[in-house]
């Protein structure tokens, strides 16, 4: 089966053939359709973030259950699920406590040796590596998708919708009335402006470089936008609020917009770490806005704190409705042939998200 392999970081991918095992007791074996073409994926081709290679990288992923082990109960063959890219034990402490996408073993699921290529066993990235004609994954991943829902529309429901609205719905629990600031509106920036739209916020305001960006974030929800090249980006976003935003959400992956999240919170306020900052670097935030001048945070927001069986569902419902836009965010659908070209227009800025379909 053919297969998008990234063999060192800064080199093209290269289409291969690889082989996948038969399903054990508890796995899926999964006809990918369509996988979306995420950042995060980028950070590990450029090498800023680190796994074992070679290594057949995607995470944004839905399909068709092609065969399923003798244990497997929640899918059957034919059905269309999301594969999520967190695989909860749903024994461990933040398992039971509602924390499913923090599963302590969630890593220890993401099993090794059952992907070949040329008889060498490949690591599983995201416990699925969704760039691939089929996939092998843990059934505790799939999540089925409704009627009326499009493949590629799941695909993204996978990572940037769910991360992005969940960062405001799960992570941080916007009330209704509460102000936020986006710095950077891609794929999953897009979405927690959505999200924040859904969830009441009073003032949306966008920050972003490209003008094509912030028109963007207008149609998906949000009230203001702030071009960051006409300059400080965290004075416009303070001086139209009167002192900062309740929550700003960082949605690059860039220390430097971290630092400018937390400046852009309003005191009590919090920066929302959505970004995959830089794996060895450290973060320093001015200790005044913490302590008891500010009592302002900074947090973390992992996947939307998802719990995916729950919240995947809800998301595909809304699409269902119209409320939330995810056809709009396709920009660009691709073949797998193509890939590399993909990645080159996502490095550009030109698309808010595109879709390699099968
Ligand atoms: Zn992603
Ligand atoms: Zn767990």
């Amino acid at each position: 089966m053919k297969a998008a392999v990234l063999y060192a970081p800064n080199q093209p991918l290269v289409i291969e053939n690889i082989e996948l095992d038969e399903p054990q007791a508890d796995e899926v074996l999964i006809k990918t359709a369509a996988t979306g073409v995420c950042h995060s994926d980028l950070h590990f081709m450029e090498g800023k973030w680190m796994c074992p290679m070679p290594v057949v990288l995607g995470h944004e992923s839905a399909g068709v259950v092609e065969k399923v082990g003798s244990a497997v109960t929640n899918v059957k063959p034919g059905d269309r699920v999301v594969v999520a890219f967190v695989q909860s034990c749903g024994a461990c402490d933040n398992c039971i406590t509602g924390r499913p996408n923090l599963c302590s073993n969630g890593q220890s699921l993401n099993r090794m040796g059952r992907v070949k290529l040329n008889g060498q066993p490949l690591p599983q990235f995201a416990g699925m590596s969704a760039f691939c004609e089929y996939q092998l994954v843990s059934n505790k991943a799939c999540v089925r998708v409704p009627d009326g829902v499009p493949m590629e529309v799941a695909a993204l429901v996978g990572c940037s919708v769910m991360t992005g609205v969940g960062a405001v719905t799960n992570t941080v629990k916007l009330q209704v009335g509460q102000t936020v600031a986006v710095v950077g509106c891609g794929g999953v920036g897009l979405n927690i402006i959505q999200g924040a739209k859904l969830a009441g916020a009073s003032r949306i305001i966008a920050v972003d470089l490209v003008e094509s960006k912030l028109a963007a974030a207008k149609e998906f929800g949000a009230t203001d936008v702030v071009d960051a090249s006409s300059g400080d980006a965290v004075a416009q976003v303070t001086g139209m609020t009167g002192g900062g935003v309740d929550y700003a959400f960082e949605a690059i992956g860039l220390m430097k917009t971290a630092q400018q999240c937390f400046a852009m919170a309003k005191r009590g306020g919090q920066a929302v770490v959505v970004g995959m900052l830089p794996l060895m670097e450290e973060l320093t935030l001015p200790a005044a806005g913490i302590s008891f001048l500010g009592e302002k945070g900074i947090v973390g927001s992992y996947y939307g704190s998802t719990r995916q069986t729950y919240d995947m569902p809800w998301l595909m419902e809304l699409y269902r409705q119209k409320r939330l836009k995810i056809d709009e965010l396709i920009s660009r659908r691709y073949e797998l042939g193509q890939i590399n070209e993909a990645y080159d227009a996502l490095k550009g800025g030109e698309v808010n998200r595109s879709v390699i379909m099968f």
